[in-house]
């Protein structure tokens, strides 16, 4: 709910500007792509704000060590001992398997651990065990972390979890009837079952409390000596206190250049760092949700669960940013209008809010990223995660334009959208707008869209179960496609030509009928809610106009591409489909949302997945990216900082061996 990830493979942007020459892309292995980001505007903000940004952006390093413990308790040796020989052993660096362990170091870091950032499988080491251990001879002992046991049990528990197959295969482990726990990679339990952890969080919680802390999201649940489960808290004192101490210190040099309002949430911050009491985490949520008005903003401690099994424990991230004041002019325009979108809705006068409220939202440029956003990256976020301080006080809804940016730049003349998309005016079209089209719609979807509507008296909303999430993700984007072609958004300056509506459904209809499925492996079927969402849009659409040849498939060549050769019909067609997924949802029609789920959303044509995979493959496109950072140099004058001076590295190994060496805290076993 709270991340937003890049959905589309690749799209256009804005032109470069002669002259400014930018080399986005610093590393290529495996299927990743390491790029960097710009941080634009920065110089023209204020010395106060600069210096903000420049202490948080130190807080946020901190952390790293504790998200490589998080995700699984052997990262920390395996990183340092692979460092160390990466630096130290005597070894032939250009030939031979040293490749392979240089990209298999690589991947560690990137994943900030042994398995996989999105798919949690252990990485497969392309390197022999022999070799490993040739490497291990040439390094001079007291190179090697000397703070897990003695140097022949650290080599040989390094050795097991990179070469032993069975050992901690996943990091999260969902797979129903398996005990979750026992058999994740995770580090947020041990020797604890599922059923007893479960057991130990359902007595805390109280159904009546209707504003509940988030039990368990900053400790660790480990099985006590009295043979009772006990969490152990990452605070000062406590769990990672040799990190969270450094976070707290930069924090607190924060403060200092904070305004009053900046001022009183980060000092909630540093007192939750400070006592682990969760109470004190939703005061902190409050403070910070509640400050739209400051340029600089942060997110800096335990914020996501997806890396727990049982959906409690937050992974350490970090974030600092400040507003896109000119591009956030967008999401403000849209929801100063919400109630205009609301009443113009295609759907039912039953189903309509009387009084609709956008959120808000805004525009921003990340300056730091760290742990759990580093180096891998969301383009948008939208916290806190706690429902009911989303209920009572809101949330922030984030979109991360030079990160975007970062990305469209970086897929520029990757071939992707020669290959796939038959005719040059769609091309053009997306070349031209693609970049404002995809921003446009995501704000649409996220201030207005799923925001929109009403449930019927006595449908309590959950009637649509484990369809619920695909036709909810539906019903936002249809909400979107309706209205990014309306005039309304002419009218309103945010587009400059009905054009950008138009590249929107080219790309739109490529990706949900062709090109999302590139991934998925052969013989599998759609099961994400976000992909069955925009496959069910567009099968539909394509069904409904057949007669019309709305949307028709061209096959030259031996290649397929779908083309849309009527937009306004399209339009149309959202807009009825729009009602319908509206109805499903206000009365909770189970049965019809099913099978329109079932009927367009899930199935893959065999066919149809070879030949698109085949495609995609030959343009060697990596799935992944991620960033690495900037660096901030302060500039002196007397002893003073009198500005703050920005710096792009170029080196991804770099970077990473200088966080190891510079920014690293906690022990190897903690
Ligand atoms: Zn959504």
């Amino acid at each position: 709910m709270s991340v937003i990830l890049l959905g589309t493979a690749a799209c256009g942007g804005e032109d470069q500007p002669a002259g400014t020459e930018f080399e986005w892309r610093v590393d290529r292995f495996d299927d990743i792509q390491v790029l960097r980001y710009r941080v634009p505007d920065f110089d023209s903000l204020s010395l106060e704000d600069k210096m903000l940004v420049y202490y948080l952006s130190r807080a946020a390093l901190c952390g790293r060590d504790i998200l490589f413990d998080q995700n699984c308790r052997y990262n920390l040796p395996v990183r340092r001992t692979l460092e160390a020989i990466y630096e130290n052993a005597e070894a032939d660096r250009s030939c031979g398997q040293w490749p392979a362990f240089e990209k298999y170091l690589k991947k560690v870091w990137f994943a900030n651990g042994v398995h996989h950032h999105y798919s949690g499988d252990k990485f497969i080491p392309e390197f022999g065990e022999d070799y490993f251990d040739t490497l291990v001879a040439s390094t001079p002992a007291a190179k090697f972390p000397d703070d897990y046991g003695t140097p022949d049990e650290l080599i040989a528990i390094v050795r097991r979890v990179i070469f032993d197959p069975e050992f901690m295969p996943v990091r999260v482990n969902q797979q129903e009837g398996a005990d979750m726990l026992l058999t994740s990679a995770m580090n947020y339990y041990e020797g604890v079952s599922q059923k007893e952890a479960e057991r130990f969080y359902e007595r805390m919680a109280d159904p009546r409390d209707n504003t509940p802390v988030s039990y368990g999201l900053n400790s660790k649940l480990v099985m006590g000596e009295d043979g009772k489960p006990v969490e152990m808290v990452w605070k000062i004192g406590g769990m990672y206190s040799p990190a969270v101490e450094k976070i707290v210190y930069w924090l607190e040099k924060a403060l200092e250049y904070a305004n009053p309002v900046q001022k009183a949430s980060i000092e909630k911050l540093i007192s939750f760092y400070a006592t682990g009491d969760l109470v004190e985490f939703d005061q902190f949520n409050i403070l910070w949700v509640q400050d739209t008005l400051s340029t600089v903003d942060y997110v800096c401690c335990f914020t996501e669960v997806y890396g727990d099994p049982l959906g409690l424990k937050a992974s350490w991230e970090s974030m600092i940013n400040f507003k896109n004041i000119e591009a956030t002019r967008r999401p403000e325009t849209i929801s100063a209008n919400a109630q205009w979108f609301e009443d113009n809705s295609p759907i039912d006068d039953r189903f309509k809010k009387k009084e609709v409220k956008g959120v808000s939202a805004k525009v921003i440029n990340a300056a730091m990223l760290g742990g759990d956003c580093y180096p891998s990256t969301p383009i948008g976020v939208n916290l806190p995660n706690a429902d009911w301080i989303r209920r009572d006080y809101g949330s922030k809804s984030v979109t991360i334009q030079n990160i975007t940016d970062a990305y469209d730049q970086a897929a520029r003349g990757n071939g992707f959208l020669e290959e796939f998309m038959l005719r040059a005016e769609d091309r053009e079209r997306i070349e031209k707008y693609g970049s404002l089209a995809d921003n446009l719609h995501t704000d649409l979807h996220e201030c207005l869209g799923h925001g929109s509507g009403q449930l019927a008296p006595g449908v309590k909303g959950d009637e649509l179960k484990n369809y619920g999430s695909a036709l909810e993700e539906a019903r936002a984007d249809l909400f979107a496609l309706y209205y990014i072609a309306d005039p309304k958004l002419m009218e309103l300056g945010l587009v400059p030509s009905m054009d950008v509506g138009k590249a929107e459904y080219a790309r739109y209809i490529m990706n949900g009928m062709m090109t999302q499925l590139v991934r998925i492996e052969p013989g599998k079927n759609v099961e994400q809610a976000h992909m069955r969402n925009r496959k069910l849009i567009c099968e539909w659409c394509y069904e409904q106009g057949r007669a019309d040849n709305v949307i028709e498939k061209v096959v030259e060549n031996g290649k397929t591409y779908v083309v849309v050769n009527d937009f306004d019909r399209l339009r149309e067609l959202f807009g009825r489909l729009l009602k319908e997924v509206q109805r499903i949802k206000s009365t909770g029609d189970l049965a019809a949302g099913r099978a329109l789920v079932e009927k367009y959303g899930v199935r893959v044509d065999p066919e149809l997945h070879g030949e698109l995979l085949e495609r995609y493959a030959a343009l060697d496109i990596a799935p992944y990216s991620g960033f690495i950072n900037p660096v901030y140099n302060p500039v002196m004058d007397n002893g003073n900082i009198v500005d703050i001076q920005i710096e792009y590295p170029e080196s991804y190994v770099d970077q990473m061996m200088e966080y190891s060496r510079h920014w690293s805290y906690l022990p190897s076993k903690n």
